[in-house]
């Protein structure tokens, strides 16, 4: 054995032709990703992908607009990061997909946080001063935003976002408000809605959240002040003999429950069911009303000792029936009512119809007053009313503050038969968190039973056209469907004002007398006009009560005084009509969402967060199906939640926040963006930082080794001259170093063939957004396809096969083709895989391009480049090589793999160069193999120094390794018996004396043998 030192052995490794290349293995992505941005921000990357697109397919994916009133947090990243996967990808596919992010900058929370910065300031401020105030507020986060977004590497025409507070966006905001109107789908009437005292405002379904809330739970009666026996009269009712007789004697009374004791003052009504079954319960001193089948709780929670029944008739018998108010000196009517259930309670209802949608439905079937004792800060008002102009002892209370005065008051009325508390789930304002009311209003609403007409003349309702349309439209996930169609087929009146300052004006003239708006297409253009020219702030100034034309007369009762609403925008109009505002007004996007909306095969896609279904979804659908008569979306994809790895939300307090822009200044913008990929966002999602560095310490650093070692085998230096050279990927017939798909070694064309179906799968993995699937298929293909197979039997060939061969010397030509061929794989892979992972790992990707041996087609950035095409990769019989592999070699090696793995462990081989295998198999196995892949292929993909084969008539694979024959090459290692035979080169293979050849390396002795 030839293992003494030997004089040549440096010379002779600086033979081989190691990995070289200028992509650091240590990414340092805090610092290079913002240099990129930089690079990208100065060729205007982003303008020359629309550029090269023009006249493409078009794609539209339409941002939700994100509101502007704070950094943006992990779920933000995850949408956006989404959104960015779906523009490039699609972009890489062939589509002009442009993408115009959005922010949303009206409303109350802005307003708030304003109004908080005045403080008492803002008293003496004009309104239009405190918008100038939101506006810049709006400004700043508009701009903080941005920049994050910009730095997590999303692309976009981030110069010119669309903003909800433009003037050009405020005007079409309120050109969509006059359509509603002018098509008569705004009605203005007294609603009860949901009401924030803290923040004096309505708010709509969707600015309402349901937290845990303690409310007083009692029972009230309230006594019955008709006659008993109309009751009695009620044609299905049975009674004992005795029931006549007690009730004559006995007061009756029925029983109400309810949570809300603040209400009770609004008490105008008690609902039964007309066709549930009622019950008389006589105790010794009274009798009471109350559902048949809740009888048995009731007697238990107010503790009617000796109760029992002694009639039994239909809530029928009790409408029209009238009680006495428990502590007020006003009758309460016995009404009729569908909704009265028997899950708890006692069947009877409560009703006020200025604090229940349902109740406000009762009081005008039996046409109650509309009362309101509760004014906009939710104090008890107005009491002195009742009981002889004396106020009552809640008078100036919050409703929540008077709940425990009025049970006081019932306790000495003798009208409280038990109290207790109740925690439940109870509405609450989603900006302060407050505990909402229920309140009657005048507000302005868009009825969702408003008559319109199908596109074929047929009549229906605004409800149902918006039905009609869902079904159009692609849910992802299908379960989004049915929860939007359930939320437009329940849904009350789209109530749309808001009693605030930092939105759109409703901006129409009242008449003095009957409360009713001009509605003038005219004037409405002039208003349009000048908002478009100073802002929404002009509608508060003289120059808007200009517009009122001189001598203008009500239409309805010929009034002649008017004032101007004052009353704003529901916010979500603003972000709503994003569709009118933006897609059909911008120059971007209007020609192809007008070939949308022509229904040409335009797709137009929303990707917001699960939410949306109540928020941006719900209303873009109404208010396109009101103005243009169907849904303003073909898809709609929405993203889960981004909880800890407990399942909790990410929040400060809970001490498991993670700031998407420190982990980006700590780890980089691409592992924010592979966290995006990795996991499944049609699902709730998890983050925390042991993983996110997790990410960037093992799968990024693989893929980014993986990508080291592939640039590496495409640069060398000849070491007779010193010269490097990089791979060029151009065919040798053109000049350049590639081998032609047909000519290449097998192995080149097998991992080209799985390339190429790797390119299939991602692709229509991105096509379906299944982007963890790119994620896993990426991540497998280089563990378990490059690093532990294909890059780990190709070492050999790229580092000991000569890198130029002398004419004439047909062996050496031959070996250097060998070593071309892994090389125009290798390059093919490259490129493919920077293209394939562009879309997520924007950052790293573009530098793998640019770090590629440099072709005349080639791009200035990986992101102006189309996805490689399965073909492109493997010409030829790509499904049969894949295949063939799969079913005969790759389980042929993995047995040889083993068993060497077992004589390593009883050390009877060293390193597995030191063995031979030999193969025993059927005839026609053995000439498949030799057939397809050639006797040499073997010791390759084995990684042993030599493969015999023998055919035996057993009807398996065999295969038997033993130690290799012959001596050590000092260059290769690998153990064979013609090291030596080139005189020049003694202590070498004649493989490697060819490849020493080639360079003209000079001869040497040997030494030591
Ligand atoms: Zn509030
Ligand atoms: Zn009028
Ligand atoms: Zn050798």
């Amino acid at each position: 054995m030839l293992e003494a030192p030997n004089s040549q052995s440096k010379p002779l490794k600086s033979t081989l032709n190691l990995p070289q290349t200028a992509f650091p293995m240590k990414a340092n992505l805090p610092v290079n990703e913002p240099l990129r941005l930089a690079q990208w921000k100065k060729s205007d990357l982003y303008g020359q992908i629309r550029r090269a697109r023009a006249g493409a397919p078009r794609y539209i994916l339409h941002d939700g607009p994100p509101y502007a009133n704070g950094a943006i947090h992990l779920g933000h990243a995850l949408n956006k990061g989404l959104k960015d996967f779906i523009v490039k990808s699609k972009t890489m596919a062939g589509f002009d997909a442009p993408y115009v992010p959005g922010c949303d900058c009206h409303g109350l929370p802005i307003e708030i946080k304003v109004e908080e910065q005045l403080g008492r300031k803002r008293l003496e401020l004009p309104a239009t001063a405190i918008m100038e105030a939101c506006r810049a507020y709006a400004q700043k986060f508009v701009d903080l935003q941005i920049s994050q977004f910009v730095r997590l590497g999303v692309f976009g025409r981030w110069d010119k976002p669309y903003k909800t507070m433009t003037r050009d966006y405020e005007a079409r905001t309120l050109e969509a408000f006059y359509g509603f109107l002018e098509k008569g789908f705004v009605y203005r009437g007294l609603k009860p809605v949901y009401w924030c005292i803290h923040d004096r405002t309505t708010l709509a379904e969707a600015e309402v959240e349901y937290e845990q809330h303690t409310s007083p739970s009692i029972y009230v009666r309230y006594r019955l002040t008709s006659d008993p026996s109309t009751i009695l009269g009620a044609p299905s009712m049975t009674a004992s003999p005795s029931w006549v007789g007690e009730v004559s004697q006995n007061p009756v009374y029925t029983i109400i429950w309810t949570t809300t004791p603040w209400t009770l003052p609004a008490s105008l009504a008690v609902a039964f069911h007309p066709e549930m079954e009622y019950v008389a319960l006589a105790t010794s001193d009274t009798t009471y009303i109350v559902a048949a089948s809740l009888a048995a709780q009731v007697i238990a929670a107010c503790n009617l000792t000796g109760a029992h029944e002694v009639a039994r008739f239909p809530g029928t018998a009790l409408d029209r029936a009238t009680f006495a108010h428990p502590f007020l000196d006003r009758t309460v009517l016995g009404v009729n009512a569908t909704y009265v259930t028997a899950d708890q309670g006692t069947g009877a209802v409560h009703t006020a119809p200025a604090h229940g949608v349902d109740d406000f439905a009762t009081g005008q079937r039996y046409g109650l007053p509309e009362v309101q004792y509760v004014d906009d800060a939710g104090r008890q008002i107005g009491t002195e009313r009742f009981g002889g102009g004396q106020p009552q002892p809640y008078e100036g209370l919050t409703v929540f503050k008077s709940n425990p005065v009025i049970v006081e008051l019932l306790k000495e009325r003798g009208a409280l038969l038990a109290i207790s508390h109740l925690e439940h789930s109870y509405p609450h304002c989603w900006r302060c968190h407050n505990p909402v009311i229920t309140r009657a209003t005048e507000q302005w609403f868009i009825g969702m039973d408003t008559p319109v007409k199908r596109a074929d003349g047929s009549g229906t309702t605004l409800r149902q056209l918006a039905i009609d349309e869902i079904d159009k439209v692609v849910w992802d996930p299908a379960w989004g469907k049915v929860r939007i169609t359930n939320m437009i087929a329940t849904r009350p009146d789209w109530c749309i004002s808001r009693q605030k300052i930092w939105d759109v004006p409703i901006a129409v003239f009242l008449c003095r007398q009957c409360s009713r708006p001009i509605v003038s297409a005219e004037l409405n253009r002039a208003v349009v006009a000048l908002i478009e020219r100073e802002g929404i702030e002009a509608w508060r100034t003289p120059a808007a009560d200009a517009l009122l034309p001189a001598g203008a007369v009500c239409a309805h009762c010929g009034g002649t005084a008017f004032r101007k609403e004052t009353d704003i925008l529901d916010v979500w109009i603003d972000a709503g009509v994003s569709w009118f505002a933006v897609c059909e007004a911008d120059p971007d996007l209007k020609s192809a969402y007008t070939a949308f909306q022509n229904r040409e095969d335009v797709p137009v896609l929303y990707l917001e967060g699960a939410d949306q279904y109540r928020g941006w979804f719900h209303s873009s659908l109404l208010t396109s199906v009101a103005l243009r008569g169907h849904a303003p979306y073909s898809r709609v994809v929405t993203n889960g939640w981004t909880l800890d790895e407990q399942g909790r939300a990410l929040s400060k307090s809970l001490g498991n926040f993670i700031d998407p822009v420190a982990i980006m200044d700590q780890l980089g913008g691409d592992i924010v963006r592979l966290w995006v990929a990795s996991v499944d966002f049609r699902e709730d999602v998890v983050a925390s930082l042991p993983l996110l560095k997790r990410l960037a310490e093992e799968i990024y650093r693989k893929l980014r080794n993986t990508f080291r070692f592939l640039l590496g085998a495409l640069s060398e230096t000849d070491p007779s001259t010193g010269l490097a050279h990089d791979f060029d990927p151009r065919p040798m017939a053109d000049g350049g170093d590639g081998i032609a798909f047909d000519a290449m070694q097998p192995i080149d064309q097998y991992i080209l063939a799985r390339t190429a179906d790797l390119t299939g799968k991602i692709r229509k993995a991105y096509e379906d957004f299944e982007f963890h699937r790119v994620y896993h298929l990426l991540n497998e293909f280089c563990n378990s396809e490059l690093s532990a197979f294909y890059l780990d039997v190709l070492k050999d060939r790229l580092y000991t096969y000569p890198i130029k061969f002398k004419q004439g010397h047909a062996e050496q030509e031959r070996l250097y083709l060998a070593r071309r061929s892994a090389q125009t794989a290798i390059y093919k892979i490259t490129d493919a895989l920077a293209r394939l992972t562009a879309p997520i790992l924007s950052f790293t990707a573009d530098e793998v391009y640019q770090s590629l041996p440099h072709t005349p087609d080639h791009q200035a950035s990986v992101h102006l480049t189309l996805f490689p095409k399965p073909e492109d990769l493997a010409v030829t019989e790509a499904a049969f090589l894949v295949d063939f592999w799969h079913d005969h070699v790759i389980p042929m090696r993995e047995r040889v793999l083993e068993v060497l793995e077992e004589l390593r462990k009883y050390k009877q081989i060293g390193k597995s160069l030191e063995a031979q295998v030999h193969i025993f198999a059927p005839k026609e196995i053995i000439d498949l193999f030799i057939g397809r892949l050639g006797a040499d292929t073997f010791a390759e993909l084995l990684n042993v120094s030599q493969v015999t084969f023998q055919a035996d008539d057993t009807n398996m694979v065999r295969v038997v390794p033993s130690q290799a024959v012959g001596t050590k090459c000092d260059r290769c290692w690998r153990h064979v018996p013609d090291v030596g035979q080139r005189e020049k080169y003694p202590t070498v293979c004649l493989r490697c004396a060819e490849a020493l050849d080639a360079i003209d390396f000079p001869p040497y002795a040997a030494t030591n043998s």
